[in-house]
C-alpha cells in the first residue's frame, strides 16, 4: 500500500478523469475543482448511498433541496454575519496568509505536543504566539491574529453594476439554514409527527483562508445534512442513536474501523449541548481529520428564526399535550471530503508479476463503472457479441466498453478507476458462448455463459 502525498492524489485524480483544477487555460482559481467523468459518477454514487440511509431506509426523514440564496436576514438570525469566523494570520514577509488555529496546532504537534484551539479568539491567539515566539513556517514574523468573515457577500438585482451594502445577499454558507426556514413549509404539508427528519444535498460557499488543500477544503463544496427535529427530552437517546448510525454507514461503505473515530468537541458554542466530530486517518494528510460534524443545537435555530421573522414556529404536541419549539440535532458531512476519503482508502498499488499495479478497491456500490467490456479484438464477431453484452448489461448496470491497446493496458485502466469487474470476450466466445469475467481485488477469472451474465452480476451487486 503506498502512500501518495496531496499533489500526488491530485494528479492521479486529474489524470484519470476524476478532478480537474478550476480555470486551468487562465492559470487556474484557487480552492474550486471540477468533477470529470469518473469524479460525478463516484460523487453520484456516495450521494446515493447517504441519501438511501438516511432517508429511502427511513420512516422519519424527508427530503429537501432549498435554494442557495436566503433572504439576507436568515443569516443575521442564525449569527453567521456577526461571528461565522476564522481567525486569519499572515507572514509579515511573504504575506502567505494562515488560519491561526491550524499554524499553532501544527507549531505544538511538531513539538510533539497537543493544543487545545477550539474556539480560541483572536486575543488569546496573540498571546499564545507571543509566549512561544511562533513564526511562520518560512521563519518570518506574523502579523497579530484577526477574525476573518467566511461569509461571501454579493448583489442580486442591482441594475447600475455597482455594489450596494444594503442589498447585500450570501450565497448559503451552510445547507442547513434553508432547512431552518423551510420547517413550517415541510409541518403544514407533509404533517410529520415529531421526532423526525429534513435531509438534503447541496452546495454551500466559504470565503476559506487557505485553500492549499485539494477538495479537503474549497470555497464551494457540497455538503449532504440531516436536521433532526425532536422534544429536549429525547435528545440524549436520539443524538447517540445518530452518532452510531453515522459511523456504522462509514463501516458498511468500506472504511476500516482503526481508520474513523469520534472527537469530541471541548468547547461548544453558546447554544449546543453536545457536539463530536466523525474524524478519518487520511494517509494522503498524515493524520486523522473531521469529515462529519454531529452537533446538539438546543432550540436555537428555531428560535432565532421565529425571532427575526415574526412567525410561531412552535409545534403542539398531541401525545403530550404540550406546546413547544423543538429541538434540533444535525449531521452534516461534507460530500468532496467523503469523496477525498474513499479514495484515500481505496489507493492501492500493488506488486503483480515484477510489475506497479495501481487499482481503486472501492466498495462497489460506489465504483464509477461497474463493468468493463473488453473484446479481445476490434474485429467480427468479437465486436457484435461485445456490442450486444454491453446493451444488455447496460440496462441494470453502468457499463464501458473498451477496445482500444493491449487486454493488459485496458486491465490496468479499469483498475485504476476501481471498476470491479471486466468481461473479456475471446475467440473461444464465438464457440462456447461463454466469456471471461476477471474480479478487480482477487484477479481471478470465471469462464460465465453470456446468456447468465446479468443474474450472475444481479448477485455480485
Ligand atoms: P472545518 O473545521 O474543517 O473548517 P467545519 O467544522 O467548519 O469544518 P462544518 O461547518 O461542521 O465544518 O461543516 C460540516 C462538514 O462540511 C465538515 O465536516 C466537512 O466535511 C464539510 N466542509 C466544511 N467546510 C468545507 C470546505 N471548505 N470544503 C469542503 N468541505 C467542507
Amino acid at each position: 500500500m503506498a502512500k501518495l502525498t496531496l499533489d500526488q492524489m491530485a494528479s492521479f485524480t486529474k489524470s484519470r478523469g476524476f478532478v480537474y483544477p478550476s480555470s486551468e487555460i487562465y492559470g487556474g482559481f484557487a480552492a474550486v475543482y471540477d468533477y470529470g467523468h469518473y469524479g460525478i459518477l463516484l460523487k453520484k454514487n456516495i450521494e446515493s448511498m447517504w441519501f438511501k440511509s438516511m432517508v429511502q431506509d427511513r420512516d422519519d426523514v424527508y427530503a429537501l433541496d432549498s435554494g442557495i440564496f436566503m433572504h439576507p436576514l436568515t443569516w443575521k438570525a442564525s449569527g453567521h454575519l456577526d461571528s461565522f469566523n476564522d481567525v486569519l494570520i499572515e507572514d509579515k514577509v511573504t504575506h502567505k496568509r494562515f488560519r491561526a488555529d491550524h499554524l499553532i496546532e501544527e507549531y505544538f504537534e511538531k513539538k510533539g505536543e497537543k493544543v487545545d484551539m477550539d474556539k480560541k479568539s483572536p486575543e488569546e491567539m496573540t498571546k499564545i504566539i507571543i509566549e512561544n515566539k511562533i513564526l511562520s513556517p518560512d521563519g518570518n514574523e506574523l502579523t497579530a491574529p484577526r477574525n476573518f468573515s467566511l461569509m461571501i457577500k454579493t448583489n442580486l438585482g442591482v441594475t447600475d453594476g455597482s455594489f450596494s451594502d444594503e442589498n447585500a445577499v450570501y450565497p448559503r454558507a451552510e445547507t442547513c439554514q434553508g432547512i431552518y426556514l423551510d420547517y413550517k413549509a415541510v409541518m403544514d404539508s407533509l404533517r410529520p409527527k415529531l421526532p423526525f427528519g429534513i435531509a438534503q444535498i447541496g452546495k454551500a460557499f466559504r470565503n476559506e483562508i487557505v485553500a492549499r488543500q485539494f477538495i479537503f477544503r474549497t470555497r464551494e463544496f457540497e455538503q449532504m445534512e440531516m436536521q433532526y427535529f425532536l422534544h429536549p427530552s429525547e435528545m440524549d437517546s436520539k443524538y447517540e442513536e445518530w452518532k452510531q448510525y453515522r459511523h456504522k454507514w462509514f463501516i458498511e461503505m468500506g472504511i476500516p474501523e482503526d481508520k474513523i473515530r469520534f472527537k469530541e468537541h471541548t468547547k461548544l458554542a453558546h447554544y449546543a449541548s453536545k457536539a463530536f466530530d466523525l474524524e478519518y486517518n487520511f494517509d494522503i494528510l498524515g493524520g486523522f481529520k473531521e469529515v462529519e460534524g454531529i452537533h446538539a443545537r438546543g432550540d436555537w435555530d428555531l428560535s432565532q428564526h421565529q425571532k427575526f421573522s415574526g412567525v410561531d414556529l412552535t409545534y403542539f404536541d398531541q401525545e403530550r399535550n404540550e406546546k413547544y419549539l423543538p429541538n434540533i440535532m444535525e449531521t452534516s458531512v461534507g460530500l468532496n471530503r467523503l469523496f477525498l476519503m474513499f479514495l484515500d482508502n481505496a489507493y492501492t498499488e500493488e506488486e503483480v508479476n515484477g510489475e506497479k499495479r495501481i487499482v481503486l478497491k472501492l466498495d462497489k456500490r460506489l465504483a464509477p463503472v461497474k463493468i468493463s467490456i473488453l473484446p479481445l479484438s476490434k474485429k467480427e464477431p468479437l465486436s457484435t457479441i461485445a456490442h450486444e453484452i454491453k446493451n444488455t448489461l447496460r440496462k441494470t448496470f453502468f457499463v464501458e466498453y473498451d477496445e482500444t491497446q493491449s487486454i493488459g493496458k485496458r486491465y490496468r485502466r479499469a483498475d485504476e478507476i476501481g471498476t470491479p469487474y471486466c468481461i473479456t470476450v475471446d475467440f473461444e466466445t464465438v464457440n462456447d458462448k461463454k466469456v471471461t469475467v476477471r474480479d478487480r481485488d482477487s484477479m481471478k477469472q470465471d469462464r460465465v455463459e453470456i446468456d447468465k451474465l446479468e443474474e450472475y452480476f444481479k448477485g455480485k451487486f
